[in-house]
Order: structure tokens, then sequence, then C-alpha cells
């Protein structure tokens, strides 16, 4: 097999094979662009190294054909005496992982060949500089010792000579540096720091390789839904040199902002620098702008290079670059990570510059993003006043309003949010192992690095806010407090709030207010005129597009009327589910009582219509709100219990009259009550059909209800379309029973009303014996909904209520998903019984309407799943509605 590539063999569509950056670089030195020499080794290689613990047979001799190559290419040797060759190992997966898998720089140094590239380049300093970075990172990553210990070792040169900057150390200095570093080398491993450059190049692939299943890269790919069985590709590429004097350095890019999305390019360059310097945020770098200044060939080279990836891949591209003496190198580029307004906003303008469609665009937007725009910002007014003084000022790296309790190291982040707090994470800077108190936090706030660094890159992909660089604020993370320029402190525990959109900190909690994209959803904001700004207009085009292009209808799951008017206004086309539970509590509790405890027909008949009025009234405002529209409502289907009070309470309660010999009949019988209707398992229990077919009256009592709001609503002129559904359906035999008593009374309503009734019954399908047997169950029902709830929770036998709680972050860390599959459908299993049923169902009544109703509705990676088995629509609860639209029409384009 053929395991490894030259840059100029592959293409950007190789990724699978050639990983990202892989990939990229092979198109870019298709392109012309000034990339240098280099191959790249397979991620199949590198999942036959993982699977076996070895290298594939014949990769060890195509990396040395490719070396050799190279070698004569660039007219050096590896690691030679006299004018080295060096180069870089570094990781580069399907999907991009920041700063999650290893890198080695400077390979084929040592001590002969140190003194070669000083020679060659004419810069002792320099040359000592690399090799000191190659054992540390190769110390670090391929020999596993504690880069801490290299750090120190650094602090202690520094201290000694009495300089912070690293710049400040001279060739001796380094020289020493290097010795020390052997040390600790030889200390760690037992053994001294290899010289034969080629052993150092196979280690480092090796380490390359092993880095895929370091525990924060499987950490980070189960966060961001990575398959982990991927492998990442190595990139052995010849070394260009950021840190060979004040002409060179070295930079990060990108074509457009990925913070805003507006237009113009944007980057952080560093001078006398190499690679991982800008990322890691370990010196302040200077805005892209000052290169013109610094370097205008270089600088003007850099825009056009940019113009021609932005035109060529037709997104934001980001990109890594280093100028060597006044000649620029590009190392990377990528379609670049951005926030959810910049995707927004991108996109709406690459459509007007005419470089993609309308359809393109809606590819490149997701409804994630379009529910992080939903979020709610610091209200505006609580920030401006004149009482009100942020602590201080960072970038606006991930925008998004955070608040919680300062933490200063990520494992008081988890533990405290574990324990129902919410946190801001505030590092000097973060780093790889900072990534679980990431996940953890509300947001993250950093006093160093730029928004390349890695807290920002980071954040932005999870979709959390963040402040970075903000460099006035001392944060001190030893002593677990953070000063202010003013002078104030916070200490660990203190609520700040961090607002990402401008880059401000506050003390305290800042009040929070609805975003201009759920104003516009709502209908304040007007998308034509001067409130709106392009953002506002760029969703409002997406929109238009989707509702067009999607098959699938949106409604919602409401019941109230004033949910069901906002839903309407979200743009719900009716409503799928509406539950009649709370229609039972509060004021009318003593009715429920009442009707659960009637000892005779006649007590329970009363009971029943002195709800019915009440549900009438229900149904009407309802109706009114969704009038034109099909209102689907659910007949009742918690367990009786849950409207009767509290058991323990109550007994305490009678316990305490029986004592003071009060009188306590009443509270005696509902506690007797309370005692019969206990279930062990009450979601397995008395529930929906069953409550049904055993409390005679309830289910008929509901239906009289609708159907006679519905004979108000339309004397009164409306259009009201009511549908009637069964909940917890097992078998046809019960549906059939409620199915008759239902259109029993709807005649009799009709009759009354001298009125036709054409109310569709159906049901819901959330039990898996509901979904095997759709097709008998389609007989006597006009309509499935799908019940994903229920019927994730009886397909795997999790309960609803307790797993998430109990062992899911468990199952999440472990991998056993990387989503509960309460949030997204479990594609394999209850997705199935899905897929049965919408066949079965449809072949029995060929045109029975299927939708979903449960949480899944409005989640967009299910969405995509509901319409491809042809479900008709998708219900979700009303803020979900436009990113159901939006994954509705991204999913039949
Ligand atoms: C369901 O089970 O998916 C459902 C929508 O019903 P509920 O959540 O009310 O049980
Ligand atoms: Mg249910």
């Amino acid at each position: 097999a053929k395991y490894v590539y030259t840059f100029a063999e592959g293409n950007k569509d190789m990724k699978d094979l050639l990983g990202g950056k892989g990939a990229n670089l092979a198109e870019m030195t298709n392109l012309g662009l000034p990339v240098p020499p280099g191959f790249t080794i397979t991620t199949e290689a590198c999942r036959h190294y993982l699977d076996h613990g070895s290298m594939p047979d014949g990769l060890d001799e195509q990396i040395e054909t490719h070396l050799v190559r190279l070698e004569k290419e660039m007219g050096r040797g590896l690691g030679r005496p006299d004018d080295p060759l060096l180069v870089s190992v570094r990781s580069g997966a399907r999907f991009s992982m920041p700063g999650m898998m290893e890198t080695v720089l400077n390979i084929g140094l040592n001590d002969e060949s140190v003194l070669g590239l000083a020679e060659r380049s004419g810069d002792e300093r320099f040359a000592w500089d690399s090799y000191r970075r190659l054992i540390q990172m190769f110390g670090k990553t391929v020999q596993d010792i504690d880069g801490d210990l290299f750090e120190e070792a650094i602090e202690e040169a520094k201290k000694a000579k009495g300089v912070t900057d690293d710049l400040h150390l001279d060739t001796d200095d380094l020289r020493r540096l290097v010795d020390r570093f052997k040390e600790i080398v030889a200390d760690r491993t037992g053994g001294p720091f290899p010289t034969d450059p080629r052993e150092q190049m196979i280690r480092a692939v090796r380490a390359v390789f092993e880095s895929w299943n370091a525990p924060r890269a499987a950490l980070y790919r189960r966060q961001e839904r990575i398959p982990a069985d991927l492998g990442t590709a190595v990139n052995i590429c010849s070394m260009v040199f950021g840190n060979l004097g004040m002409d060179s350095g070295t930079g990060v890019a990108f074509t457009r902002d990925p913070a805003t999305g507006r237009t113009g390019v944007y980057g952080d360059y560093l001078q006398n620098a190499q690679g991982e310097d800008v990322v890691a945020g370990v010196r302040n770098t200077v805005p892209l702008t000052d290169l013109e200044r610094i370097d205008a060939h270089s600088h003007e080279e850099l825009m056009g290079i940019m113009n021609t990836l932005e035109n060529h891949y037709r997104d934001l591209c980001d990109i890594e670059f280093t100028i060597e003496r006044g000649k620029l190198w590009m190392l990377q580029t990528r379609v670049g990570k951005r926030t959810a307004a910049a995707a927004f906003r991108i996109a709406d303008q690459l459509v007007e510059q005419g470089m993609i469609t309308l359809d393109e665009a809606v590819q490149r937007v997701t409804g994630d993003q379009l529910a992080q725009l939903m979020f709610p910002r610091f209200d505006e007014e609580a920030t401006s006043g004149d009482d009100v003084h942020p602590l201080g000022r960072g970038m606006n790296a991930s925008p998004g309003a955070a608040v919680g309790k300062a933490v200063f190291d990520s494992y008081t982040a988890v533990k405290w949010s574990r324990s129902g707090e919410r946190v801001i994470l505030c590092r000097r800077e973060t780093n790889p192992d900072d990534l679980e108190g990431m996940i953890a936090a509300e947001g993250i706030l950093t006093s160093r690095g730029g928004k390349t660094s890695h807290a920002a890159v980071v954040a932005r992909g999870m979709g959390k806010t963040c402040v970075c660089g903000a460099e006035e604020l001392d944060i001190d993370t030893k002593n677990r407090r953070m000063t202010a320029p003013g002078g104030e402190v916070v200490e660990e525990g203190d609520v700040i709030s961090i607002d990402g959109t401008s880059g401000l900190v506050y003390l305290g909690e800042v009040p929070v207010v609805d975003s201009p994209v759920v104003r516009y959803f709502e209908g304040e904001i007007d998308p034509a005129s001067d409130q709106a700004d392009d953002l506002v207009r760029s969703v409002d085009r997406m929109m238009h597009y989707v509702d067009a292009a999607r098959r699938m209808y949106v409604r919602a799951n409401a019941d109230t009327p004033e949910d069901a008017a906002r839903a309407r206004r979200m743009g719900a086309q009716g409503i799928g589910l509406c539950r009649t539970e709370h229609m039972f509590l509060g004021d009318r509790r003593p009715l429920v009582e009442r009707l659960i405890l009637a000892d005779t027909p006649e007590e329970q008949r009363e009971s029943l219509s002195a709800l019915l009025p009440l549900q009438r009234e229900d149904f009407g405002g309802i109706l009114e709100a969704m009038d034109g529209l099909p209102v689907t409502v659910r007949l009742l289907d918690p367990p009786l219990h849950e409207f009767l009070p509290d058991i323990t309470e109550l007994s305490v309660r009678v316990a305490v009259a029986e004592a003071r010999g009060e009188d306590h009949e009443n509270d005696l019988r509902v506690l007797q009550a309370v005692h019969r209707l206990h279930e062990q398992n009450p979601m397995l229990g008395l529930r929906g059909v069953r409550l049904g077919l055993v409390v005679p009256g309830l289910f008929t009592m509901q239906v009289r209800a609708i159907a006679e709001a519905a004979v108000d609503r339309i004397r009164a002129g409306g259009r009201p379309r009511p549908e009637i559904m069964i909940p917890l359906v097992g078998t046809v035999q019960e549906l059939e029973i409620i199915k008759d008593d239902a259109q029993r009374v709807l005649r009799e309503v009709g009759e009354e009303a001298g009125l036709e009734l054409e109310l569709p019954v159906g049901t819901m399908i959330e039990l898996p014996r509901a979904a095997l047997t759709a097709g008998q169950i389609a007989e006597n029902a006009e309509f499935f909904s799908f019940g994903t709830n229920d019927l994730t929770q009886t397909v795997w036998g999790f309960s609803r209520d307790d797993v998430e709680a109990s062992f899911f972050s468990a199952y999440l860390e472990k991998g056993v998903f990387g989503v509960s599959p309460f949030e997204s459908l479990d594609v394999d299993g209850v997705g199935r019984l899905v897929r049965i049923a919408a066949e079965e169902g449809r072949a029995a009544r060929p045109d029975i309407k299927l939708g979903v109703c449960g949480e899944h509705g409005g989640d967009p990676a299910s969405v995509h799943f509901f319409h491809k088995v042809g479900l008709d629509y998708v219900s979700c609860s009303p803020f979900r509605v436009p990113v159901a639209r939006l994954e509705a029409g991204r999913a039949a384009g």
C-alpha cells in the first residue's frame, strides 16, 4: 500500500487519507504557493500502527525514499553536520483538533549539526535556540517528560541573568540551557538525548500516531462528536525559520474576522519566533496590520495569497505562515472555524459577492449556530450607565454573555459545575490540559494571548463565550485571585460577567436581554428597517430560502395561548403537541383531587363536569392563537399521583393532626388514595391511555371540551383545526376503545351544534410495541406522532428523569455515547424503530400523517434523520422552531 504522499501528489479533497493539514498543504503546493517541500504519512498508516502497535510493512522504506528525495530537492541531508536539513513532524487529522495532538520541530539537530546550522545561518544564538526547542519538544512529546521541568529551567536561566524575556538569553545562556535540558532527559529517561536524526524523526512519527489516543484528544473528540477511529496523518515538512532575527517571524491569519465575520484580513504576528509561540500565547503578538510596517514586501505577498485562497476555497480561510529573513512561507491553511454570527455574515457576503449560491450558503450555517445567536446578551442599559465600570477589557474572542463564579483552575471549574454552580474559568492562558474546565465553564477569560490563542480557538469551536488577552487584569492562579487596574480584587467564588461580544469584564451579575435575532423572529425588528443589522438581514435571507426549500413542516410544542402565539411568530405551522397536564394543576387541584377520590359514579361525573368548562376555555384560547393551523391536543398523560400532595408531607400533617386530636378526615382520605395510587415505577404505570381506560369519563370529558371549543371558534368565525392524540398506546385494542368513545362524543357534540365535526384522531408512538405493531395501529390512527422521549426511555431502559443526573456523565466520559440519546436521537436503535413504524404505518394507511414531538424535534442531527425517513413534520419548543426550520431546509438541500 502507498502510505506516503509528497505534497505535490495530494489535493484538498483527500482529507480522509492525508488529514486536513496534509490535504491543504498539497492543495497550496499545487496552487503554486510557497510551501516548504515535504510529504505526508497517511491516516491509514496511523490506524495500522494503533491497531497493531507496529508500523505497517513497507512504511519505513517509503518514508526513507521520500526523505532521500526531499534531501535531494533541498540539497542538504537530514542533520548533516555541515549544512543540516531540519524537518518538522506535525499531526494533522481529518478534523481539526487545535492543540490536541503533537508536533515536534527542528528535527535533525544534535551537537554537531547545531554548529553547522550556526555556520550556515550565521546566527549562533538562533541555532542554539532551535536546539533547545527540539530537546524540549521531543522530551515532552516523544519521551513523556513533564514539560514544566523545561519551563522551570528556562525560568531559572532568566532569573540568573536578571531578565524576563527569553529573547534576552544569549548564545552562551542557550548553550548552557541545552546542557541543562540534556541532563533533564538523562535524569528522566536514564539515557542520553537521541542524536541520530533519522531516529529522532521516526520516534516523532510514532509519538504523533500515539497522540491520537491521548486523553485530551479523546475528550475533545467526544465533545466535538469526531469518530474515535479515524487516526491522524503525519506531515514531515522541511523547516523554515521564523526565529532567525527581527526580519523573521511567524503568524496566524484569517481572511476575514472569525469573531464577527466582517470583511478584512485579521491576524497576529510575532517577530523572531517559531510556530507554537503564537498559538500558545507565550509572548504578546502584534496585529497583522503592523506587518506592513515591519516587512512591506512580505505583507503584500501575504495579502495576495490570502486573496487567492479565499477565491479558491470560496470561504474564510485561516493560515499559518512564517517569514524567514524576508521570505514568506505558507505552513498551513484550512477553511477556518468561526463564531455563529460570523458564519451567517460570511455565508451571506459570499452570496452577495457571487462566490456561492444561497443553497451553498445555508449548508454553511447550522441550527446550533442559529441557536447560539438566539441566546440572550447583556443589557446595554445595564452596562452603559455611569455607575457601571467594567473591571477591564480583553479581546472579543467568542461572543455571548456569560455570568458565573470566578475559578482559577480547571479542576475547580469541573468540581463546582458538577455541583450545579455556574463558573467562569479565569486563566493567564489556557493549554490543552484545561479542556475539561473549559467544557464545564459558562465562559473563559484569559489575560494573555490573541484571538488565535488556544483559549479563543477552542472556545469558538465549542460555541462558548470567551474574552482573551485581558492584559490589564492580573490573573494570579496560584493565589486564586484576579486584580483589576482599578484595584478591585476578584477572589475565587466572586461572581463576574464576561461579554464575548465587546470583550468587557464586569464584577457581579449583569442582567441579560433578548438577542436581536430573537427580536427579529418575534417580529419586533423589521429586517428591512435600519433597526436590523447585517446579521439580522442575513438570518432573514436564509430563513426565507430554507422555508421554501424544506419538505417537512415545523410545529411547536405549546400548551398555553401565549406560547402558541409566540410559536406562531417564530414560524410554527401548528402545534404538534399540546400537553394537557398543566391544566390539571394550580387552582384546579381540588377538582382533580375530588375526581380521584370520588367514591361514586355521580361524584366522579360532578367533578368532571366542573372541569369541562375550564378545559373548553383552555382549548379555545389555543385554537384561537393557532387559528387556521393544526393543533394536536394530547389527552392526559401523567400518572394520577402527580396531582396529589407529596406523600411525606401529607403523612406528617395527618400524624400531627392526629396527635393534636384535630379533624383530619379529608387528609386521611387523600393519604389513603396516595398510598393506593403509589407506584414503584410510575413512568411504566397507570398513565396515558391506561388512565383513559380505567378512569371512566376522563378522556371523553377532554374530547368534549376540545370539540365544544372548536364549535365556539367556528361560531366566532374562526377556522379551528384540532386533532386528538392518545398517548402511551402499546396495542391497537387500547386505541380502538378510546377512539370509538372519542368519535361518539364528537358525533354528539356535532349533532348538538348542528355541525359536521371531523377531527382527526391519532396516537403517539412512544413504546417499542407500538412501533413494532405500527401496521395494526395505523388501521385505527389517522396520524402518528413519535414521542421520542418515552421511546428513548423504553428502548434503552433509561429512566428519563434520573439518568442524566446519575451515570450519564460517566457514560459520556467513557465514550459510550458522544451525546445523550435524550438530546440527539439514537439513530441505530430508537431511529430504527421510528423507521419501521413509519414504513409499516404508511403501508397500512398511505395518507397517514407522520410527525415527531419528542425533544429531538428541535435537535439538528435528529431533524435530518426525520427528513430522511420521510416524516411530514417535526414539533419542538417554540424557541427551537427557527432551528428546526433551518435544519429541515438544509436537510432538503
Ligand atoms: C415523548 O414521550 O416524547 C413526548 C413528547 O411526551 P412526554 O415528553 O410528554 O412524555
Ligand atoms: Mg411521552
